[in-house]
Protein backbone atom coordinates (compact mmCIF):
# COMPACT_ATOMS: atom_id res chain seq x y z
CA UNK A 1 0.00 0.00 0.00
CA UNK A 2 2.13 3.35 -0.86
CA UNK A 3 1.66 5.37 1.93
CA UNK A 4 0.41 9.07 2.53
CA UNK A 5 3.38 11.57 1.81
CA UNK A 6 2.09 14.89 2.21
CA UNK A 7 1.12 13.35 5.96
CA UNK A 8 4.95 13.08 7.02
CA UNK A 9 6.68 15.47 8.76
CA UNK A 10 10.04 16.82 7.19
CA UNK A 11 12.29 15.16 9.25
CA UNK A 12 9.95 11.85 8.69
CA UNK A 13 10.59 12.80 4.89
CA UNK A 14 13.94 12.62 5.15
CA UNK A 15 14.52 9.33 6.88
CA UNK A 16 12.06 7.70 4.40
CA UNK A 17 13.60 9.11 0.96
CA UNK A 18 17.61 8.27 2.46
CA UNK A 19 16.28 4.69 3.32
CA UNK A 20 15.72 4.92 -0.72
CA UNK A 21 18.54 5.94 -1.28
CA UNK A 22 18.22 9.51 -2.09
CA UNK A 23 20.14 12.35 -0.92
CA UNK A 24 19.07 14.64 2.15
CA UNK A 25 18.33 17.69 -0.10
CA UNK A 26 15.42 15.69 -1.83
CA UNK A 27 13.30 15.99 1.44
CA UNK A 28 12.94 19.07 1.18
CA UNK A 29 12.62 20.03 -2.48
CA UNK A 30 9.53 17.42 -2.21
CA UNK A 31 7.98 18.65 1.22
CA UNK A 32 7.89 22.15 -0.65
CA UNK A 33 6.21 20.66 -4.24
CA UNK A 34 3.91 19.01 -1.73
CA UNK A 35 2.64 22.26 0.46
CA UNK A 36 2.44 24.20 -3.23
CA UNK A 37 -0.38 21.57 -3.36
CA UNK A 38 1.10 19.35 -6.22
CA UNK A 39 -1.58 16.49 -7.39
CA UNK A 40 1.18 14.36 -8.66
CA UNK A 41 5.07 13.78 -8.68
CA UNK A 42 5.66 14.33 -12.04
CA UNK A 43 4.25 18.10 -11.61
CA UNK A 44 7.53 18.17 -9.37
CA UNK A 45 9.74 19.55 -11.97
CA UNK A 46 13.80 19.57 -10.64
CA UNK A 47 13.20 15.61 -9.05
CA UNK A 48 14.69 13.39 -11.71
CA UNK A 49 12.24 10.83 -13.83
CA UNK A 50 13.47 8.10 -12.20
CA UNK A 51 13.02 9.45 -8.41
CA UNK A 52 9.85 10.17 -9.68
CA UNK A 53 9.08 6.68 -10.57
CA UNK A 54 10.50 5.80 -6.86
CA UNK A 55 8.07 7.97 -5.20
CA UNK A 56 5.31 6.96 -7.31
CA UNK A 57 5.60 3.38 -6.41
CA UNK A 58 5.86 3.93 -2.55
CA UNK A 59 3.16 6.99 -2.09
CA UNK A 60 0.07 8.43 -2.92
CA UNK A 61 -0.42 12.17 -2.55
CA UNK A 62 -4.09 12.90 -1.33
CA UNK A 63 -6.13 15.99 -2.79
CA UNK A 64 -9.42 17.12 -2.49
CA UNK A 65 -11.63 17.96 -6.05
CA UNK A 66 -14.33 20.57 -5.59
CA UNK A 67 -17.62 18.22 -6.24
CA UNK A 68 -19.74 21.71 -5.76
CA UNK A 69 -19.18 25.36 -5.01
CA UNK A 70 -21.76 27.94 -4.14
CA UNK A 71 -20.74 31.93 -4.40
CA UNK A 72 -21.96 33.87 -2.23
CA UNK A 73 -23.80 37.31 -4.03
CA UNK A 74 -23.24 39.56 -1.10
CA UNK A 75 -19.31 39.01 0.41
CA UNK A 76 -17.72 36.35 -1.97
CA UNK A 77 -17.68 33.59 0.98
CA UNK A 78 -17.37 30.47 -1.02
CA UNK A 79 -18.91 27.39 0.16
CA UNK A 80 -16.88 24.28 -1.34
CA UNK A 81 -17.85 20.67 -1.32
CA UNK A 82 -15.00 18.57 -1.69
CA UNK A 83 -14.77 14.97 -2.06
CA UNK A 84 -11.33 12.66 -1.59
CA UNK A 85 -10.08 9.54 -3.32
CA UNK A 86 -12.54 7.00 -1.54
CA UNK A 87 -15.50 9.57 -2.21
CA UNK A 88 -16.02 10.72 1.02
CA UNK A 89 -16.78 14.33 1.04
CA UNK A 90 -16.65 16.83 3.60
CA UNK A 91 -17.20 21.21 3.17
CA UNK A 92 -15.18 23.97 3.33
CA UNK A 93 -16.21 27.66 3.58
CA UNK A 94 -13.49 30.30 2.47
CA UNK A 95 -14.19 34.08 3.87
CA UNK A 96 -12.72 36.79 2.72
CA UNK A 97 -11.91 39.72 5.68
CA UNK A 98 -9.82 43.16 5.59
CA UNK A 99 -7.23 41.52 6.89
CA UNK A 100 -6.91 38.42 4.36
CA UNK A 101 -8.64 35.03 3.68
CA UNK A 102 -9.60 32.74 6.27
CA UNK A 103 -10.77 29.11 5.44
CA UNK A 104 -12.67 27.03 7.69
CA UNK A 105 -12.12 23.80 6.93
CA UNK A 106 -13.48 20.02 8.05
CA UNK A 107 -11.26 17.53 10.32
CA UNK A 108 -13.87 14.58 9.92
CA UNK A 109 -16.24 13.29 7.41
CA UNK A 110 -19.63 13.68 9.48
CA UNK A 111 -19.39 13.92 13.31
CA UNK A 112 -20.44 11.84 16.26
CA UNK A 113 -20.69 14.35 19.06
CA UNK A 114 -24.46 14.41 17.87
CA UNK A 115 -25.47 18.28 18.83
CA UNK A 116 -28.93 19.06 18.04
CA UNK A 117 -28.98 22.35 16.37
CA UNK A 118 -25.98 20.98 13.96
CA UNK A 119 -26.47 19.78 10.59
CA UNK A 120 -23.23 17.99 10.82
CA UNK A 121 -23.83 16.10 13.50
CA UNK A 122 -27.33 15.12 12.27
CA UNK A 123 -25.65 13.49 9.47
CA UNK A 124 -23.76 10.87 11.45
CA UNK A 125 -19.76 10.24 11.18
CA UNK A 126 -18.16 8.27 8.54
CA UNK A 127 -14.64 8.70 9.18
CA UNK A 128 -11.65 10.77 10.40
CA UNK A 129 -9.58 12.84 7.99
CA UNK A 130 -5.55 12.64 7.46
CA UNK A 131 -4.06 15.65 8.22
CA UNK A 132 -2.45 15.48 4.58
CA UNK A 133 -6.57 15.49 3.56
CA UNK A 134 -7.12 18.61 5.45
CA UNK A 135 -4.49 20.87 4.09
CA UNK A 136 -5.95 19.56 0.15
CA UNK A 137 -8.70 21.51 1.49
CA UNK A 138 -6.62 24.77 1.70
CA UNK A 139 -4.88 23.79 -1.64
CA UNK A 140 -7.42 23.14 -3.26
CA UNK A 141 -9.18 26.75 -2.66
CA UNK A 142 -5.86 28.22 -3.26
CA UNK A 143 -5.72 26.47 -6.67
CA UNK A 144 -9.24 27.70 -7.55
CA UNK A 145 -9.34 31.15 -6.61
CA UNK A 146 -5.24 32.28 -6.99
CA UNK A 147 -5.21 33.43 -3.41
CA UNK A 148 -2.74 32.87 -0.44
CA UNK A 149 -5.11 31.99 2.71
CA UNK A 150 -3.82 33.67 5.50
CA UNK A 151 -5.86 32.57 8.59
CA UNK A 152 -7.54 29.04 9.24
CA UNK A 153 -10.33 27.64 11.26
CA UNK A 154 -10.81 24.35 12.20
CA UNK A 155 -14.81 24.92 12.26
CA UNK A 156 -16.28 23.13 9.61
CA UNK A 157 -17.32 19.30 9.95
CA UNK A 158 -16.22 17.32 12.78
CA UNK A 159 -14.93 17.26 15.88
CA UNK A 160 -11.38 17.93 15.24
CA UNK A 161 -9.91 16.90 19.37
CA UNK A 162 -11.72 13.48 18.49
CA UNK A 163 -9.15 13.47 15.42
CA UNK A 164 -6.26 14.53 18.01
CA UNK A 165 -3.50 13.10 16.55
CA UNK A 166 -4.04 13.85 13.02
CA UNK A 167 -5.59 17.60 13.70
CA UNK A 168 -2.04 18.08 15.74
CA UNK A 169 0.06 16.35 12.83
CA UNK A 170 -1.92 19.37 10.53
CA UNK A 171 -1.12 21.45 12.73
CA UNK A 172 2.44 21.14 12.48
CA UNK A 173 2.39 20.99 8.74
CA UNK A 174 0.71 24.05 7.99
CA UNK A 175 2.68 26.31 10.26
CA UNK A 176 5.83 25.19 9.12
CA UNK A 177 8.20 27.35 7.73
CA UNK A 178 8.81 25.00 4.30
CA UNK A 179 5.09 24.24 4.20
CA UNK A 180 2.30 26.84 4.12
CA UNK A 181 3.84 28.75 6.92
CA UNK A 182 0.65 29.62 8.70
CA UNK A 183 1.43 30.50 12.04
CA UNK A 184 0.02 29.43 15.14
CA UNK A 185 -1.67 32.91 15.79
CA UNK A 186 -3.48 32.62 12.83
CA UNK A 187 -5.56 29.14 13.87
CA UNK A 188 -8.65 28.83 15.83
CA UNK A 189 -9.52 25.41 16.77
CA UNK A 190 -13.15 25.08 18.09
CA UNK A 191 -14.12 22.23 20.11
CA UNK A 192 -17.82 21.04 21.53
CA UNK A 193 -15.71 20.21 25.08
CA UNK A 194 -13.82 16.85 25.03
CA UNK A 195 -12.10 17.51 28.31
CA UNK A 196 -8.96 15.58 28.41
CA UNK A 197 -8.51 16.64 25.32
CA UNK A 198 -8.27 20.00 26.08
CA UNK A 199 -5.58 19.21 28.88
CA UNK A 200 -3.75 16.88 26.25
CA UNK A 201 -3.85 20.07 23.97
CA UNK A 202 -2.90 22.57 26.66
CA UNK A 203 0.54 20.63 27.00
CA UNK A 204 1.29 21.34 23.40
CA UNK A 205 1.38 24.60 24.08
CA UNK A 206 0.27 26.19 20.80
CA UNK A 207 -0.60 29.68 20.42
CA UNK A 208 -3.69 29.24 18.23
CA UNK A 209 -7.22 30.37 19.64
CA UNK A 210 -8.76 27.60 21.28
CA UNK A 211 -12.84 28.28 20.52
CA UNK A 212 -15.29 26.43 22.91
CA UNK A 213 -18.75 25.72 21.93
CA UNK A 214 -20.48 26.37 25.55
CA UNK A 215 -23.98 27.72 24.21
CA UNK A 216 -25.59 27.53 27.48
CA UNK A 217 -24.82 28.69 30.78
CA UNK A 218 -25.29 25.53 33.12
CA UNK A 219 -25.96 21.52 32.61
CA UNK A 220 -29.89 21.34 32.19
CA UNK A 221 -30.01 23.27 29.09
CA UNK A 222 -26.08 22.34 27.90
CA UNK A 223 -27.21 18.18 28.19
CA UNK A 224 -30.65 18.85 26.16
CA UNK A 225 -28.47 20.14 23.11
CA UNK A 226 -25.06 18.63 23.26
CA UNK A 227 -24.45 15.32 24.41
CA UNK A 228 -21.11 15.49 24.64
CA UNK A 229 -22.50 17.31 28.04
CA UNK A 230 -23.18 14.33 29.72
CA UNK A 231 -19.83 12.41 29.86
CA UNK A 232 -18.28 16.13 30.34
CA UNK A 233 -20.23 18.26 32.34
CA UNK A 234 -20.12 22.54 32.33
CA UNK A 235 -17.73 22.32 35.78
CA UNK A 236 -15.06 20.06 34.30
CA UNK A 237 -14.81 22.21 31.05
CA UNK A 238 -14.75 25.38 32.20
CA UNK A 239 -11.82 24.27 35.17
CA UNK A 240 -10.57 22.68 31.74
CA UNK A 241 -10.67 26.52 30.16
CA UNK A 242 -9.08 28.21 32.70
CA UNK A 243 -6.06 25.61 32.86
CA UNK A 244 -6.38 26.25 28.89
CA UNK A 245 -6.11 30.00 29.64
CA UNK A 246 -3.48 29.96 32.36
CA UNK A 247 -0.89 27.47 30.27
CA UNK A 248 -1.11 29.10 27.16
CA UNK A 249 -1.75 32.90 27.96
CA UNK A 250 -4.43 32.45 25.20
CA UNK A 251 -7.88 33.69 25.72
CA UNK A 252 -10.36 31.13 24.91
CA UNK A 253 -13.40 32.22 22.79
CA UNK A 254 -16.32 30.58 23.77
CA UNK A 255 -18.80 30.20 20.90
CA UNK A 256 -22.86 30.63 22.10
CA UNK A 257 -25.19 29.97 19.07
CA UNK A 258 -28.34 32.14 20.21
CA UNK A 259 -31.37 29.49 20.21
CA UNK A 260 -35.03 31.64 20.70
CA UNK A 261 -36.84 30.51 23.87
CA UNK A 262 -33.78 27.77 24.85
CA UNK A 263 -30.84 29.42 26.23
CA UNK A 264 -31.37 33.59 25.29
CA UNK A 265 -33.18 34.80 28.28
CA UNK A 266 -31.38 37.69 30.48
CA UNK A 267 -31.56 34.77 32.97
CA UNK A 268 -29.13 32.74 30.93
CA UNK A 269 -27.19 35.70 30.54
CA UNK A 270 -26.45 36.41 33.98
CA UNK A 271 -25.79 33.10 34.88
CA UNK A 272 -22.89 32.68 32.09
CA UNK A 273 -21.49 36.29 32.76
CA UNK A 274 -21.58 34.72 36.44
CA UNK A 275 -19.85 31.14 35.29
CA UNK A 276 -17.02 32.62 33.18
CA UNK A 277 -15.78 35.58 35.97
CA UNK A 278 -12.33 36.12 35.89
CA UNK A 279 -11.51 33.78 32.90
CA UNK A 280 -9.44 35.32 30.11
CA UNK A 281 -12.24 35.03 27.90
CA UNK A 282 -14.45 36.49 24.97
CA UNK A 283 -18.04 35.68 24.27
CA UNK A 284 -19.00 35.12 20.46
CA UNK A 285 -22.60 35.15 20.05
CA UNK A 286 -24.22 33.73 16.91
CA UNK A 287 -27.95 33.48 15.69
CA UNK A 288 -28.33 30.09 15.28
CA UNK A 289 -28.82 28.94 11.81
CA UNK A 290 -32.06 26.79 11.47
CA UNK A 291 -31.35 23.72 10.17
CA UNK A 292 -34.22 21.58 8.72
CA UNK A 293 -36.09 19.25 11.38
CA UNK A 294 -34.68 20.95 14.62
CA UNK A 295 -37.61 23.35 15.12
CA UNK A 296 -34.94 25.56 16.27
CA UNK A 297 -35.00 29.67 15.46
CA UNK A 298 -32.43 32.45 16.06
CA UNK A 299 -32.94 34.70 18.70
CA UNK A 300 -34.51 38.03 18.21
CA UNK A 301 -32.14 41.37 17.61
CA UNK A 302 -33.31 42.65 20.38
CA UNK A 303 -32.59 39.68 22.93
CA UNK A 304 -29.38 39.07 21.66
CA UNK A 305 -28.72 42.87 22.45
CA UNK A 306 -29.87 42.31 25.87
CA UNK A 307 -27.90 39.16 25.93
CA UNK A 308 -24.84 41.39 25.45
CA UNK A 309 -25.42 44.02 27.56
CA UNK A 310 -25.63 41.88 30.86
CA UNK A 311 -22.15 40.23 29.41
CA UNK A 312 -20.73 43.39 29.41
CA UNK A 313 -21.97 44.86 32.70
CA UNK A 314 -20.41 41.92 34.14
CA UNK A 315 -17.09 42.60 32.64
CA UNK A 316 -17.46 40.11 30.22
CA UNK A 317 -16.45 41.00 26.01
CA UNK A 318 -18.74 39.59 23.66
CA UNK A 319 -19.53 40.11 20.66
CA UNK A 320 -22.11 39.22 18.06
CA UNK A 321 -20.52 37.30 15.11
CA UNK A 322 -21.05 38.72 11.72
CA UNK A 323 -22.01 36.09 9.29
CA UNK A 324 -21.03 35.70 6.22
CA UNK A 325 -22.18 34.01 3.17
CA UNK A 326 -25.96 33.92 4.80
CA UNK A 327 -27.28 32.86 1.31
CA UNK A 328 -24.89 30.08 0.84
CA UNK A 329 -25.78 28.56 4.10
CA UNK A 330 -22.31 29.02 4.74
CA UNK A 331 -22.49 27.11 8.32
CA UNK A 332 -21.39 23.27 7.85
CA UNK A 333 -23.49 20.13 6.62
CA UNK A 334 -26.16 20.87 4.74
CA UNK A 335 -24.05 21.24 1.48
CA UNK A 336 -22.98 17.54 2.13
CA UNK A 337 -26.12 16.42 3.12
CA UNK A 338 -28.13 17.37 -0.38
CA UNK A 339 -25.19 16.23 -2.04
CA UNK A 340 -22.86 13.23 -0.89
CA UNK A 341 -24.78 10.89 -2.67
CA UNK A 342 -23.92 12.20 -5.77
CA UNK A 343 -20.47 13.08 -4.59
CA UNK A 344 -20.12 9.55 -4.01
CA UNK A 345 -21.71 8.17 -7.50
CA UNK A 346 -18.72 10.74 -8.89
CA UNK A 347 -15.98 9.08 -6.69
CA UNK A 348 -16.88 5.54 -7.89
CA UNK A 349 -16.88 6.25 -11.85
CA UNK A 350 -13.04 7.59 -11.52
N1 LIG B 1 -17.13 20.29 16.37
C1 LIG B 1 -16.56 21.54 16.67
C2 LIG B 1 -16.23 22.37 15.43
C3 LIG B 1 -17.18 22.30 14.30
S1 LIG B 1 -18.75 23.05 14.55
C4 LIG B 1 -17.46 22.32 17.60
O1 LIG B 1 -18.58 21.89 17.83
O2 LIG B 1 -17.02 23.34 18.12
C5 LIG B 1 -18.34 24.79 14.38
C6 LIG B 1 -19.23 25.72 15.16
O3 LIG B 1 -20.53 25.82 14.56
C7 LIG B 1 -19.45 25.28 16.59
O4 LIG B 1 -19.35 26.38 17.46
C8 LIG B 1 -20.87 24.78 16.53
O5 LIG B 1 -21.47 24.74 17.79
C9 LIG B 1 -21.50 25.75 15.57
N2 LIG B 1 -22.78 25.35 14.99
C10 LIG B 1 -23.17 24.13 14.60
N3 LIG B 1 -24.43 24.16 14.13
C11 LIG B 1 -24.83 25.45 14.22
C12 LIG B 1 -26.04 26.12 13.88
N4 LIG B 1 -27.09 25.47 13.38
N5 LIG B 1 -26.10 27.45 14.11
C13 LIG B 1 -25.04 28.12 14.64
N6 LIG B 1 -23.88 27.54 14.97
C14 LIG B 1 -23.78 26.20 14.77
FE1 LIG C 1 -20.07 17.83 15.85
FE2 LIG C 1 -19.47 20.40 16.35
FE3 LIG C 1 -21.71 19.73 15.02
FE4 LIG C 1 -21.54 19.20 17.61
S1 LIG C 1 -21.53 21.24 16.67
S2 LIG C 1 -22.31 17.79 16.03
S3 LIG C 1 -19.41 18.67 17.80
S4 LIG C 1 -19.64 19.41 14.34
Amino acid sequence: MPADIKSMYEDELKKELAALGEPSYRAAQVYQWLHRGVKAFDEMTNISKKTQRKLVENYYISSATIEKKLISDYDDTRKYLFSFADGETVESVLMHYHHGYTSCISTQAGCKMGCTFCATGQGGFSRNLTASEMLAQLQAEQQDTGIRISNVVLMGMGEPLDNFDNVVRFLRLVSSENGMNIGMRHISLSTCGIVPKIYALAELDFQLTLSVSLHAPNDDIRSRTMPINRKYNTVQLLEACRYYAGKTGRRISFEYAMIDGVNDSDACASELALRLKGMLCHVNLIPVNTVGGTGYKKSRKERMQSFIRILEKAGITATVRRTLGSDINASCGQLRRSASHAGKKEARKE
